[in-house]
């Protein structure tokens, strides 16, 4: 339980890259300003986290399960936090999609928007009436670059980051009217398993319908320029998380 004091910090998708590491940096704070609820949609993915938090697992740091995608979980998840306070909840969770449009099934993109848009709405919906009762809150999205600007190939990606800029604008002006503070947070490339995931669907990937040209130009051009920008420009998931800290300091 938090300790007086201490913000209790909700955070999204901490199984894995930026979310595990903003778990454990918070959870790690030399001054114990946070009480971190860490939450993943399948716990038997915890290893990799509970490692990472070490003796901070217990004292500073707690795991509830959360699918962003099921308004069950997110539900039983909230209800979960005692009295269901929370101080700061840090949406990270998220999934990625490449390749040609024509590729990729009305499913697949629908996935996407689930996780990214409407995970985000859920949550945010959940939090909102005790913060504002409170009158106190902070709320960070982990938007992208690719929420500012559309990239070729990344179209549904770019999509369902500008729709949660969108919401998250607009909601921004309301929540303000009751000191609650909405952050978004644009990363570059950042190394994560997000890229794997991604060229491992990719490598799946197959091309009924698309021109020869877009063919060759994904594969040929924009995959290995990609993952040239990638090595060249990646940041780690400690670069985020610091960046996410100080954002809520
Ligand atoms: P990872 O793939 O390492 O982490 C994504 C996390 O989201 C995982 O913990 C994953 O869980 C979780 N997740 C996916 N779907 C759900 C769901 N339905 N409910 C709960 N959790 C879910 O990627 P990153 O750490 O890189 O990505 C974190 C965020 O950063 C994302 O929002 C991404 O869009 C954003 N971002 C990433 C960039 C990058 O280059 N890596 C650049 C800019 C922004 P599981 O293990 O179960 O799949």
């Amino acid at each position: 339980m938090a300790n007086s004091g201490q913000k209790v910090v909700l955070i999204t998708g901490c199984s894995s890259g930026i979310g595990l590491r903003i778990a454990v940096t918070l959870a790690e704070d030399e001054k114990k300003r946070y009480h971190v609820i860490a939450t993943m949609r399948d716990l038997k993915k915890k290893d990799k986290l509970l490692e990472a938090a070490g003796d901070a697992y217990g004292k500073t740091l707690m795991l509830l399960p959360l699918d962003v995608c099921s308004d069950d979980s997110v539900k039983q998840c909230i209800n979960n936090v005692k009295d269901r306070h929370i101080d700061i909840l840090i949406n990270n969770a998220g999934v990625g999609l490449l390749g040609p449009v024509e590729s990729i099934s009305i499913e697949e993109m629908k996935r996407v928007f689930e996780t990214n848009f409407f995970g985000v709405v859920r949550m945010i919906k959940e939090v909102m009436p005790d913060m504002k009762k409170r009158r106190s809150g902070h709320i960070v999205v982990m938007s992208s670059v690719m929420g500012l600007q559309g990239v070729v190939f990344n179209d549904v990606y770019t999509a369902s980051k500008f729709a949660m800029e969108g919401f998250c604008e607009s909601m921004a002006v309301q929540l303000m009217k009751f000191n609650i503070r909405l952050s978004m947070i644009e990363p570059g490339p950042v190394h994560t398993e997000f890229e794997t995931k991604m060229m491992e669907d990719v490598a799946k990937m197959e091309y009924p319908g698309v021109d020869a040209d877009t063919v060759r130009y994904f594969k040929d051009v924009y995959l290995p320029s990609s993952i040239d920008i990638f090595e060249a420009m990646g940041q780690t998931p400690d670069d985020i998380a610091k960046c996410t800290k100080k954002v809520i300091e």
